[in-house]
């Protein structure tokens, strides 16, 4: 029997966006980014197979944008065979039982994300004290209590694979949240970074809606463990990714993507860990 579903009872629209809202791009003949407000999803199949999977599912009350964003590349009523959630973050969660209840298809995450969207276990609070500015200080009306997908949420396969998507592994890539996953493709080396990190500094408000490029660690006032997410871009690091689409950003390749990625595993502290907040301990370095 199907289990009902319920978003957590702090959910609303976030009245937020940046420049590259509504802009979708094709990063690869089969990875196509759309921006919702200031968070990217990711569909991932090439429109002449029509075989494809949706990776997160953008922010609160964007289920229309997203299906429509779908019909127009892959035609009218398809639908994505599964959706791979890199974590459970309410900008990446956002539309999620809409587009379940519209698709009815399968949804995946890391097994140590599953308590944040069963009801069972909220995120830490955002720290609006971090080092950070605005969008740190605006982060208390970010959501953050626990969705409950119930029985529609399955736990990624433990042999690393991505289900429906054959060339694609997931990475456990946790800091940002206990079950932040990566999905990574060793033939052309593309990587689907969720927040393990970003190309837009999450923490300036100016730098959030003009989309100014830079590689930066994964937003400060939501992140809890550093000394985790610092291992994290350095497990991406020696990936050596060639394309990156990231949960908020542009994306990047090249060698911009593998001189930033090497620049921010060298100097972690400097350009993501905070230097104050309630996450950061300074202290253990
Ligand atoms: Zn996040
Ligand atoms: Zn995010």
């Amino acid at each position: 029997m199907d289990q009902e579903m319920s978003y957590g009872g702090d959910y609303k629209f976030i009245p937020t966006t940046s420049i590259g809202s509504g802009i979708g791009i094709e990063v690869l003949p089969d990875l196509y980014s759309h921006t919702i407000q200031i968070v990217n999803i990711c569909l991932v199949g090439n429109p002449e197979t029509k075989n494809f999977v949706l990776v997160d599912a953008g922010m609160p009350e964007s289920a229309n944008e997203i299906i429509s964003v779908t019909e127009e590349r892959f035609g009218a009523n398809r639908r994505p065979q599964a959706i791979i959630l890199t974590h459970g973050h309410f900008d990446h969660v956002g539309a999620i039982i809409e587009l379940i209840n519209h698709w009815n298809v399968p949804v995946y995450a890391h097994e140590l994300e599953l308590p944040f969207l069963t009801g069972k276990m909220s995120y830490p609070e955002p720290d609006p004290t971090v080092e950070g500015g605005l969008v740190a200080k605006m982060s208390p009306m970010f959501p953050n209590e626990p969705i409950n997908l119930g029985n529609h949420i399955q736990k990624l396969p433990s042999d690393r694979s991505v289900p429906h998507l054959p060339g694609f592994r997931w990475v456990h890539t946790p800091g940002h949240t206990p079950g932040h996953v990566s999905l990574f493709r060793e033939e052309d080396r593309a990587l689907l970074a969720g927040d393990a990190f970003v190309t837009v500094k999450q923490d300036s408000l100016y730098k959030v809606l003009t989309q100014e490029m830079e590689i930066s660690g994964p937003p400060r006032y939501l992140t809890t463990d550093w000394q985790a997410a610092w291992e994290s871009v350095r497990t991406i690091e020696t990936l050596q990714p060639t394309v990156a689409v990231t949960g908020h950003g542009m994306p990047l390749s090249g060698e911009i993507l593998a001189k930033g990625l090497k620049k921010l595993v060298s100097d972690f502290e400097q350009i993501a860990i905070p230097d104050y907040g309630k996450y950061v301990n300074k202290n253990k370095h």
